[in-house]
């Protein structure tokens, strides 16, 4: 039982308590998942069978982990035949098996959000409702809300209060739109992801004999994250434990974070109501990160109203401070990032994969891929557009999604004239319509031309196209039956025309494209490997498709496995990095100017920047820029709240010099910044604050052979010498506009060289007699 040993006293408990109902609610770091993991392995070496064991986690990669260390404890075989995943996989799985009771293909597809947006607006369009007024993203903002709280588009129509707010919110027709939109998907054999909860609620709940079969099967239950879960996950977790309450969930209400899709906190404060017999246990050590990071991450925390008083303490080293650097631009914070990334890596001997880049929102990422690839740094981005959701991948994968359910309109819609065949969209357009009013699929319409065709309304080269195309579709299924999932791959990105479309286009995105669709293809034969090695091996395209509707959190298998991680931070949660860079700290940005109207928000924000803070095992870095190209503009930014709220013995400026201009423009009076050196500090002092975190981009793209000198004359091009310029001062450009001068070099005043860091343009190498610069 060597796995217990690592275990203190309040931990030990909660993995050797078995049975009964059991809560774990402790701060970050202290060892849920740990203890979640733990007791998985505990309760199989006491004769439970990994059958009837059911573990959710709030992502896949979560769920990996999990695996692999309790292979490690009772072996491979039994690992694998725990059903561990997230709600989202684990319960597509039980539909795929228990379908036919809904009315659902076995192998529905699956929907991720950009396919339900395609169908939504495609709805609206037929609809003729102004989507201007009903912005698809909204909609379905709705609607996913409907589902998460189990409002079926019956129970809609039948509560006048949803029908009524729906009205003063000026959107009187979304009980329609819903009902059109849920019909679509139905008709396509399809689920979104709301649906994977909403449909097995609806199974749990119609059918006693399935509730009673799953309530057997899963006779332990587990569910990491448990703060997190909707009302839809909480039914589901109610339903299947009420028979045994062998129930243990794990959670920290400080780090709920997905109010926005319906999460409840309640769920956790009122797990003892649900089950009066409840045990719970708390967890206040910190295993993870240094006592600086625990402190500053309390002092934040606890400047929300709405919590749970918790005690957390670390008895790891003190640590370093973190660190703060203040950058002129999103480009300058980037290369920041980047070269710190790397400098620390050599001076530390660390890999990449302990570090980690988290952000408020997916569209930080650019700028960070740009300054790690141009350093060569390896990276993956995780979220925000996977591999999977790239134009050419989802072209091919709607081709084989086609041939394992031609009735996902969808998938048919969007490869019927791609490559172009000559099926436009009007044509398109008529075979929607059509279908609809005869409550028929488009497969079906296709399937049965000859019939339909008097009434289709369209001419004989068009009908002759659809035939051409819906015969190869099903030559591709024929083949599919026969033949493995990769070489029908092979067979649809050939026929189809798709691979030499592409190949048409020989500029690097071009060729760029081709590639994914490579890798796509070999993908697929991993999975074939990988299926053929295990027992109950599936490789069949519908498994695969699966596999990938719902691997937003995971990426392809890259070979590298050594690579700094990418990520928002709501998909940092529950991981962990010794390196941590949180970017973007800036008022509007971080709390987001979307929550921080009002205090509920402004509180799931701090909360957010908790989970942040707590990700950093040894060191974090918190970055900011006071300009950053935003919405296609230039805007000025100030510091975030969250940095002036941690108090100043747990923070380091990296570059204090320019502090005391920082607070003056935004105003705030935290300590930390009146107690930032004066702008006076001399300039070999700022210098050496800089080199303590290593070379900044800055000194580290410089030609050896500029050497830094004190003073150099701007000069004009007509010879004329104007004001004096220094290294440290602040020039404008014409078309480059505002930077830092860096280096200055030479003698000759018609030949000095200057280097100047510009806020949004970067570095430039300059020639004074012909920059015409400012000083400023
Ligand atoms: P979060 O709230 O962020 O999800 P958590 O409470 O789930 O955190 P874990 O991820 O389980 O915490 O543990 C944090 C780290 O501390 C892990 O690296 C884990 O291995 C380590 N750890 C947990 N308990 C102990 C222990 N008793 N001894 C040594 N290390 C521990
Ligand atoms: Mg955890």
């Amino acid at each position: 039982m060597d796995y217990l040993k690592g275990l203190n006293e309040s931990q030990y408990e909660a993995v050797t308590t078995l049975e009964g109902p059991l809560m774990v609610l402790a701060g970050a770091g202290s060892g849920k998942t740990r203890v979640l993991t733990m007791r998985i392995a505990h309760l199989i070496t006491n004769g439970v069978d990994p059958f009837n064991i059911l573990a959710l986690t709030f992502t896949n990669k979560a769920a990996r982990e999990m695996k692999e260390r309790i292979a490690k404890v009772v072996g491979e075989s039994d690992a694998r035949s725990l059903w561990m995943g997230t709600f989202h996989s684990v319960f597509a799985r039980l539909l795929r098996s228990e379908a036919h009771y809904l009315g659902f293909p076995s192998n529905f597809t699956i929907y991720d959000t950009q396919d339900s947006l395609n169908v939504l607006k495609k709805v609206l369009k037929e609809m003729n409702i102004d989507s201007d007024v009903y912005k698809p993203k909204k909609v379905l903002g709705r609607i996913s809300q409907y589902k998460n709280n189990l409002i079926t588009v019956n129970a809609y129509f039948n509560n006048p209060e949803i029908i009524e707010a729906d009205e003063r919110a000026n959107m009187k027709l979304m009980g329609e739109i819903y009902r059109k939109y849920v019909d679509t998907c139905f008709r396509s054999g399809a689920m979104d992801f709301d649906d994977l909860l909403l449909r097995t609620n609806e199974l749990l709940t119609r059918f006693p004999e399935v509730l009673a079969k799953y309530q057997d099967r899963f006779r332990y239950i587990l569910v990491d994250e448990y703060q997190d879960t909707n009302h839809s996950q909480y039914l589901i977790v109610k339903a299947l434990a009420s028979k045994f309450e062998n129930i243990c969930v794990v959670g920290d209400d400080a780090q709920s974070i997905y109010s926005f899709r319906g999460a409840n906190i309640y769920n956790i404060l009122n797990f003892k109501k649900d089950y009066p017999d409840a045990h719970t246990v708390s967890l206040e050590q910190n295993y993870r990160s240094t006592q600086n990071i625990v402190n500053a991450a309390n002092v934040v925390i606890s400047k929300n109203l709405q919590q749970f008083k918790k005690n957390v303490f670390s008895e790891n080293e003190e640590g370093e401070k973190i660190k703060i650097y203040r950058s002129l631009s999103d480009a300058d914070e980037a290369n920041f990032v980047a070269s710190n990334i790397w400098e620390i890596r050599n001076r530390e001997q660390r890999k990449f994969e302990e570090f980690a880049i988290l952000y408020r929102t997916n569209s930080q990422t650019r700028a960070f891929e740009d300054a790690l690839r141009k350093r060569n740094i390896p990276y993956r981005v995780y979220g925000g557009l996977s591999f999977y959701q790239r134009k050419e991948v989802k072209d091919l994968i709607g081709y084989l999604r086609l041939l394992v359910n031609e009735n996902d309109s969808e998938a048919l819609l969007r490869v019927i004239n791609y490559p172009a065949r000559g099926i436009g969209e009007t044509t398109q357009n008529k075979l929607i319509v059509f279908a609809d009013q005869n409550n028929i699929s488009i497969a079906e319409l296709l399937s049965n031309l000859g019939f339909y065709a008097p009434r289709l309304g369209l001419n004989n080269g068009v009908l002759n196209k659809l035939g051409e195309f819906w015969s190869m579709i099903k030559a591709f299924q024929v083949m599919l039956k026969q033949d493995n999932v990769y070489n029908v791959a092979m067979e649809v990105s050939k026929r189809s025309g798709l691979i030499k479309l592409l190949k048409d286009d020989q500029t690097p995105e071009g060729i760029s494209r081709v590639e994914n669709v490579q890798e796509l293809l070999n993908s697929m034969q991993g999975f074939l490997e990988e299926q053929q090695q295990l027992e109950d091996g599936d490789a069949s395209l519908s498994n695969f498709l699966e596999n990938i509707a719902l691997s937003a959190d995971t990426q392809r298998n890259d070979d590298e496995e050594d690579m700094v991680s990418l990520m928002t931070i709501h998909l940092s949660k529950g991981l962990e990095f010794p390196v941590v860079h949180l970017v973007g700290l800036e008022e509007n940005l971080f709390p987001s100017f979307m929550s921080s109207s009002s205090r509920e928000e402004l509180e799931e924000e701090r909360r957010l920047f908790y989970v942040a803070l707590t990700r950093a095992e040894k060191q974090a870095f918190f970055t900011y820029a006071i300009s950053r190209f935003q919405w296609g503009k230039i805007t000025d930014a100030e510091p975030s709240r969250f940095l002036s709220e941690i108090d100043s013995e747990f923070l380091e400026f990296i570059n204090p010099a320019m502090e005391r201009r920082t607070i003056n423009r935004s105003g705030l009076s935290s300590s930390i910044f009146d107690e930032a050196p004066s702008a006076e500090t001399p300039f070999f002092k700022k210098k050496e604050a800089k080199r303590t975190i290593g070379s900044t981009p800055k000194e580290e793209a410089v030609p050896k052979n500029l050497k830094p000198v004190a003073t150099a004359r701007i000069i004009n091009p007509s010879g004329q010498s104007s004001q004096d310029i220094e290294v440290g001062d602040h020039v404008r450009h014409d078309r480059f506009g505002v930077g830092e001068v860096i280096f200055l070099d030479g003698t000759d005043p018609n030949n000095i060289k200057a280097k100047v860091h510009f806020a949004n343009e970067g570095e430039k190498n300059l020639i004074l007699k012909f920059a015409k610069l400012t000083k400023i």
